[in-house]
């Protein structure tokens, strides 16, 4: 078991970098317009397979000071025993990696995926992906960051028993940990008890998704929400943001009220920056 993160914090020593997930097309923009601290983005289509497109502010990406985080796509399972699904996901994911870096990217997040045919071949699957990506990786290296979520059928990431024993397995790996609070919730777990199991476990918590829920406790669904709006009680997301004591938290909340979110957060946890809110339609992140 690892003891701590195999990475400094981007920022300062003990402070908290306060971002948002930004849809991606004018991500500093975005970010200096929220007071962000840092930034995640899609680097091609989420529900896709199609390799990511070669961005045209790549140079200004690599200048910027802002740390940049790259969320992989959502249909991506490196865990799945199908390999129509197994190969394109590891395939996806390494392309992710490697234009994460062409931006010069603060990691890569990726869901843990779940394994139809049992947890431990699971394991073992994800012990592959690694094993194949980090000699790749190179100088430009992106830090990998593994995701729980929010339930399902043999689900990779939905406990912290499953979290603990995939670390065991990567013990050998560079792997980070982001932890979604929508998500905690949405798998029945107290989620300040889980931040803080998880620390334990996972050596440290890298990156914090701070995210309301639009459904009940243990509901296994995945859809966030604004604090205002959702049913977690904003207290316990400051809560289980502290207990996780990562120095990135994300809020990945409708675009709509995430202004607000930021601000909350900022004002509980002693976060300086500002931001004015956007208007106009976004995309979740
Ligand atoms: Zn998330």
């Amino acid at each position: 078991m690892k003891s701590s993160p195999a990475r400094e914090p981007p920022g300062p020593a003990g402070a908290i970098l306060l971002g948002a997930h930004v849809r991606g097309e004018r991500p500093l923009a975005e970010a200096a317009a929220l007071g962000a601290g840092c930034v995640q983005l899609f680097l091609g289509d989420p529900q896709s397979y199609h390799k990511p497109p070669t961005r045209p502010d790549a140079a200004e990406l690599c200048e910027s000071p802002l740390p940049v985080y790259v969320h992989a796509p959502y249909l991506i399972n490196v865990a799945s025993p199908n390999p129509r699904v197994r190969v394109p996901s590891r395939k996806i994911l390494a392309q992710t990696l490697e234009a994460a870096g062409d931006i010069r990217a603060a990691g890569v997040i990726v869901h843990a995926g779940h394994a139809e045919d049992g947890i431990e071949n699971g394991y073992t699957r994800w012990w592959k992906v690694f094993e194949e990506l980090q000699p790749a990786a190179g100088p430009r290296g992106v830090p990998l960051m593994i995701e729980n979520t929010a339930g399902g059928a043999h689900a990779m990431g939905r406990s912290v028993e499953t979290l603990a024993r995939l670390w065991e397995r990567l013990e050998d790996f560079d792997v980070g940990l982001c932890y979604d609070t929508c998500h905690a919730h949405a798998a029945g777990e107290d989620i300040v008890r889980m931040a803080e199991r998880l620390r334990e476990v996972c050596g440290g918590v890298e990156v914090v998704h701070a995210n309301s829920s639009r459904d009940a406790a243990g509901s296994g669904r995945d859809r966030h929400a604004n604090f205002a709006e959702g049913l977690i009680e904003p207290g316990a997301i400051v809560a289980a943001v502290r207990a996780a004591a990562a120095a990135i938290v994300i809020c990945e909340t409708p675009w709509k009220g995430i202004a607000v979110d930021l601000a909350f957060l900022r004002a509980e946890l002693g976060v300086s920056g500002a931001g004015v809110p956007l208007t106009g339609p976004r995309e979740r992140g």
